[in-house]
């Protein structure tokens, strides 16, 4: 059994080879970025009025302007601003070269072609050519996670298309001959297979894409046939149960003789333990015990991160201080446990939690919370960082 640290600098220290593709911008929310970026034009592009109102020179004493031309937002000033004149302009429109500042139409009357203040502008109003963005400007980062905010600043630079890393293709193997997927009547001794769906749901959302799913009997034929199968088109494998100490957990001997080299087959964490990590060249198999809240637990400790880096994306969980309202303990120390709590207003409420089969549990959970290896109790009134899910 190795520690998790120990599971996760193995995994950070994998090779991956993330490919890169151009996608059009409007493909490019929730990817991860391939290339710095460094905009060619100023943002603004000219000097922009921030108001609608009047621009005029600075230091101008007069107190009735003539209005010498009319600027919209799209429009080309056509005269030269002169002391005692102004261009009246719209908010984005061009402000001529010798005015500097803008007196807001609210501060202003305007009669028989003369504009004349009626107070005080104290604010140019005026943004400056560059002072968002200077041409040449590193403006995003390689690697990074492009956001709705992201796509902005790319459009307002005049991108269309984006080099982003490509999305690693995962396949989905649920073993157990206990499975039956939702849908379909159970007798008994059956249940149904939620793992296919709770870690599609999270392939999905971690950005990959999901290349099929297959449930499969605990028969090591048939599982070694599906890998086999999964492995011509996929770059990582997950594969839930059969991973444990039971007669029928086929899974770790079957990928050692399809040639994986597993570089972890237990770790210390609770839930979660029997979870097996293994590469051949550049496919990748990850083995999460059947239980779901361990499934669940594994994917989000182990596999988002890793998708993320094979997406050329080094992850980190936004993780989120809190209190607790009330203390936790626990028997056994030798492991890290995960726990579903909720966390609300700077504050970590346990739940009623039964154990990793207890996927119910997770619903009312909007964090896990670690207690460390050797730790007995967290205590309520200190303060702990929790990992949303
Ligand atoms: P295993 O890891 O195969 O020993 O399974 C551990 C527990 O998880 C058993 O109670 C299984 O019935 C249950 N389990 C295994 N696979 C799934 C699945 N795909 N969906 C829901 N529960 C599962
Ligand atoms: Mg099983």
């Amino acid at each position: 059994m190795i520690l998790l640290e120990e599971a996760q600098k193995i995994l950070n220290e994998t090779s991956v080879k993330p490919k890169t593709e151009l996608v059009n911008l409007d493909e490019a929310v929730a990817r991860i970025l391939a290339q710095d970026i460094i905009s060619k034009i100023n943002i603004p592009p000219f000097n922009k009025s921030a108001m609608d109102g009047y621009a005029v020179i600075s230091g101008d004493p007069s107190e009735r302007y003539k209005v010498i031309e009319t600027i919209p937002a799209g429009k080309i000033p056509q005269e030269k601003v002169h002391p005692g004149e102004c261009a009246k302009v719209m908010t984005g429109g061009i402000v001529p070269n010798e005015a500097d500042r803008v007196i807001k139409r609210e501060l202003t009357v305007e009669e028989d072609g003369q504009m004349r203040t009626t107070g005080k502008e104290k604010n140019k109003n005026v943004c400056i050519t560059g002072e968002d963005i200077k041409k040449g400007d590193k403006v995003l980062e390689k690697a990074i996670l492009i956001r709705p905010q992201e796509v902005g600043v790319l459009a307002s630079m005049g991108l269309d298309k984006v080099k982003v890393f490509k999305k690693p293709k995962a396949g989905l193997i649920s073993t157990g001959s206990e499975l039956v997927p939702p849908g379909q009547s159970i007798k008994q001794s059956q249940i149904y297979d939620s793992n296919s769906y709770s870690l599609s749901a999270q392939v999905l959302k971690s950005g990959a894409i999901l290349f099929d799913r297959r449930m499969v009997l605990d028969d090591p034929d048939k599982i070694k046939k599906v890998i086999t199968e999964f492995l011509y088109s996929c770059d990582v494998l997950l594969i839930s149960g059969g991973v444990s100490m039971g007669d029928f957990d086929y899974v770790p001997p079957i990928l050692k003789s399809l040639g994986f080299k597993l570089h972890f087959e237990k770790v210390a964490i609770k839930p979660g333990k029997p979870t097996v990590f293994g590469t051949r060249g550049h496919k990748y198999v990850f083995g999460v015990p059947g239980n779901p809240v361990s499934a669940f637990v594994g994917f989000e400790l182990f596999i988002r991160p890793f998708l993320c880096r094979m997406m050329g994306h080094a992850y980190e969980p936004f993780l989120i201080s809190a209190v607790m309202k009330e203390s936790i303990q626990r028997r056994k120390t030798q492991r890290a446990s995960y726990i579903p709590v909720e966390c609300r207003e700077g504050f970590i409420k346990k739940l009623s939690y039964h154990g990793s089969a207890h996927i119910h549990a997770l619903t009312r959970a909007n964090a896990l919370l670690c207690i460390p290896r050797g730790v007995r109790e967290i205590k309520a009134g200190s303060q702990v960082h929790v990992r949303p899910i």
